[in-house]
Formats: C-alpha cells, structure tokens, sequence
C-alpha cells in the first residue's frame, strides 16, 4: 500500500470529520503512512452533519452525467464500499430500487434515466412493466419502472465512525469541537488556526467561541483538505477561493412510518424526478434497522445547521438573501417551491404523494423523525450545481459540493483527492 511518494513524512490537515473528511484522513494513512494527519470537526462527534442525516442509500449510479465526476466515483464508490461494509461487519444490504413512472411524461424521462444507468455500467437495470412491478413490490404500482437490483442501504454515520477509528489506530488524530476559523495558503504549506472548545455547543446552540470558553492553536501543515458540507463556501474563502459557487442550505423532512407499514415494501421506491430540481423526489426507504421512512423532501432552509427548523439563523438567511444568484435561482423555480411547500406544512399532502405509486399507504400513521439539511452548492448565475466540485488552491484541496450520492462516492472521493494532491505537487 505505501507509494514512493514524496507524501511520506508530510503534515496533512482535513478539516471536517464527515463521511468524507474521515474517508480522505483514512486514505492518507494508507497511503503515506510516515505521513501525519489531523482532522479538524468543529462537532462533538464524527458525522454530526449531512452524514448523520440523510437517507443511507447506497446509490447505484443510474441518474447521472455519463463520464461525470458523479458517474465515475458513484460506481467506484460503491465496489469500495460494499467491500469495505462486508470486510468490517458493518450494514449493507442490497435491497433494491424501483424508480416508477405514473404517466407518460414520466414515462419519457425514465427512458432516458435507464439508458443514462446503462451507459453508467450500472450491473442488471431492467425497464419492467406493471406486472413486474407487482412481483417485485406487491404494494406499488406504475406504467413503467426501473428496476436496480444491487441498490442498497446502510447506515453512514458507522461507516464514518469507522473510518475515524481507522485513522486514530494508525496515529491520526480527530479534534472535536475544534473549528477551523481561519487559514492562510502559502507556497509550501497552509497556516490553520483553530479555535477549541470545551464541550462544543451549549445547549441554546451557541459555539464554544461564542461563549468565550475556548483556546486558539495557529498550526502549519503541508496540505489542508477541507471536506466542510454546509460550510465549505466559507472554509473555501477563507483559503483564497471564489464566493461562488456558494452553499444554498436545502432541508429534507422525513416521516417513519407505524411499525405496521414497516414490510409495505421489499425495498426502496422512488418516483421519476423533477428535472428543475437536482434532488431525487420524495421516496420511500427502508432503514438498516427495518424502519420505512417517506421523504425527504426540499425546500430552502433558513439556516445551515438549523434541524429543529424552528428557529431562522439570521446570518446563514441574510448571506443566501444578500446573494443575486439566489434570486435569480428563486424567480425560475417558483412554481416547484409552492408545490413543495405545501409539502412541508401538511404531512398528509407530503404522504399523499407517496400514496401515488404505492397506494396502500394513504392514511397511514405516521411520525416525523429529524430532518437533514443538504449542503447544495449554486453558482453566480443562480444555476445549482449538480456535478462534484473539487477545487484546489495551491496546498489546500477545497471540496466544494459533494450532494447525494456524496456518501456512496466518499471512498472514492477520497481516492481521487488523494491522487489530485500526490500528482499535482
Ligand atoms: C437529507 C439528505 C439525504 C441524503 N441521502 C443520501 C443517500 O441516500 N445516499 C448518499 O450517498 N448521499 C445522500 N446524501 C448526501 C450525503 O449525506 C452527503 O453527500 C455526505 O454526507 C457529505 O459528507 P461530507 O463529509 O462532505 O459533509 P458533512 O457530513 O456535512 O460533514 C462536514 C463536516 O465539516 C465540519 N465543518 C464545517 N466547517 C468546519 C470548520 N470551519 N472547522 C471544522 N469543522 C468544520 C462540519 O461540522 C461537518 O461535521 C443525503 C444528504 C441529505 C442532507
């Protein structure tokens, strides 16, 4: 595994312990372990954002851009993935996914999803009809759909406690509650200044630094990789990048169904997409743990790390009202986000959607579980982002939008920082 690298020896910083700042520090110790490596979470604990809070889909690759970064770290993604689950007995269970179409405008873009899939490599994708459907998932119904046999789930935030206790055996270092507030990028190295707390977050939300109870460490490494989700506009900037593309906060609602619906499916079940929108519709998932969640949805969150969405942030609000890209990205997409917000104050009307494509689910009881809140990146024209956006500054490595499927790809994401930064130094 060691490569005669000019690595070896050097002082990486990662700055976030998500699926893929613990992805990329595990790759580094792997690969250059004379190497040192030090991970900053600004959290009490690994996985505390996007990677605590999403739907542990296991993506196939069937909906992106042939030859995208998206395409090729999905596919990869997942073979490293799935042998990384079975070799540390960690969940993956290859359930399966229909994605149905209930008209025949549907019907068009799920054509162009299966041949999107093929072209993908995506193994034994089938378009089937609605006896198939039936045979497969008694419960739902379509004209069409895709059928992915090895889609499958797990439970991310495992995965990435495991990788982070990969990293402290081989040396590593994880620093919760220490927040990257500050970085300079030189010729040779990148100074990090950090703040540390003591206990993280009070229980009125405020940061260690706010209150006052911290101490301030000024580092110099070799190579920083942030890895920041919500935060990487701003880590970004603090390194030399550009404002844009900038982080348009996207929260996901979900409900769990009552213990009796938890068998209405086999497996997972989505609707065709809305093209206006880089996000994959409402669907029904199963959990690791035998749970059936419905969601998640998507509409813009005032606040970043906002969960309980009872509260507005005012600086994360002020930032994305202050930015013209937005309202250029709001005036194009005012008739998705009525639709969707209708959604967001009526459970009923956010399950009644399920109920399309699997009808025995009208009326079920059930309850809303935490909510995710996706980091999605918008660029100066209000245009959102759908491809991976990783960007160097010199030393320092910037991901810069990793949305599903950001935690099927991390280990390959992490693959491939790892080889942008052994070759271009
Ligand atoms: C609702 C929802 C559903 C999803 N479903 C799926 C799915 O089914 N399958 C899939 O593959 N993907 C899914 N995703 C996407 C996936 O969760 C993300 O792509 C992935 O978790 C991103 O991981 P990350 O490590 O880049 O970011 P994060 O998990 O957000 O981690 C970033 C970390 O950086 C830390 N940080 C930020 N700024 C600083 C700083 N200045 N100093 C120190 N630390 C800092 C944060 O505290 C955070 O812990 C979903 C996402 C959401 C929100």
């Amino acid at each position: 595994m060691t490569e005669p690298s000019p690595h070896n020896g050097h002082a990486f910083a990662v700055i976030g312990a998500g699926i893929n700042g613990t992805a990329v520090a595990r790759e580094i110790t792997r690969r250059f372990p004379d190497s040192s490596v030090t991970v900053f979470e600004k959290s009490d604990r690994v996985a505390a954002h996007q990677s605590g809070h999403n739907s542990g889909v296991v993506h196939a690759g069937l909906y992106y851009e042939p030859g995208s970064l998206k395409a090729r770290l999905c596919r990869r993604g997942v073979d490293l993935l799935h042998d990384y689950a079975r070799s540390h007995q960690l969940p993956f269970e290859e359930c399966g996914k229909l994605v149905v179409a209930l008209n025949q405008e549907e019907e068009v873009r799920l054509r162009g999803i299966f041949e999107r899939a093929v072209a993908n490599g995506v193994p034994d994708v089938e378009l089937i009809g609605p006896d198939r459907i039936r045979e497969i998932e008694p419960n739902s119904v379509g004209r069409l759909a895709l059928h992915s046999p090895h889609t499958a789930i797990t439970d991310y935030a495992a995965i990435a406690h495991s990788f982070a206790e990969e990293v402290e055996a081989a040396g590593g270092t994880i620093r919760l509650n220490s927040e990257v507030v500050d970085m300079s990028v030189e010729p040779h190295g990148c100074t990090i200044t950090s703040v540390r707390g003591a206990g993280g977050r009070s229980p009125g939300g405020r940061s260690a630094r706010a209150r006052g109870n911290h101490t301030r460490r000024v580092e110099s490494f070799d190579f920083v990789i942030a890895c920041a989700g919500l935060q990487s506009d701003r880590v970004a900037q603090m390194a030399g990048g550009a404002a844009h593309p900038t982080i348009v906060p996207f929260f996901g609602q979900y409900s769990q169904l009552a213990p009796e619906h938890r068998t209405i499916l086999n497996g997972l079940v989505y609707p065709v997409p809305d093209p206006a929108y880089p996000f994959l519709g409402v669907h029904l998932t199963k959990r690791v743990d035998g749970e059936m969640l419905v969601g998640p949805n998507a509409f813009l969150s005032f606040g970043r790390e906002n969960y309980s969405g009872r509260t507005i942030g005012i600086k994360d609000s002020l930032a994305v009202a202050a930015d013209p890209a937005f309202w250029k990205f709001a005036a194009g997409n005012l008739k998705a986000a009525v639709r969707e917000f209708s959604a967001v104050v009526s459970r009923k009307k956010f399950l009644a959607g399920a109920a399309e494509y699997v009808p025995s689910l009208e009326g079920a009881a059930s309850k809303p579980i935490p909510r995710g809140i996706r980091a999605q990146a918008m660029d100066a024209d209000g245009g959102l982002v759908d491809d991976f956006v990783i960007e160097q500054q010199g030393r320092a490595t910037l991901i810069r939008n990793a949305p599903s499927p950001g935690a099927t790809s991390s280990m390959a994401i992490a693959e491939h920082i790892v080889d942008v930064v052994a070759q271009s130094h």
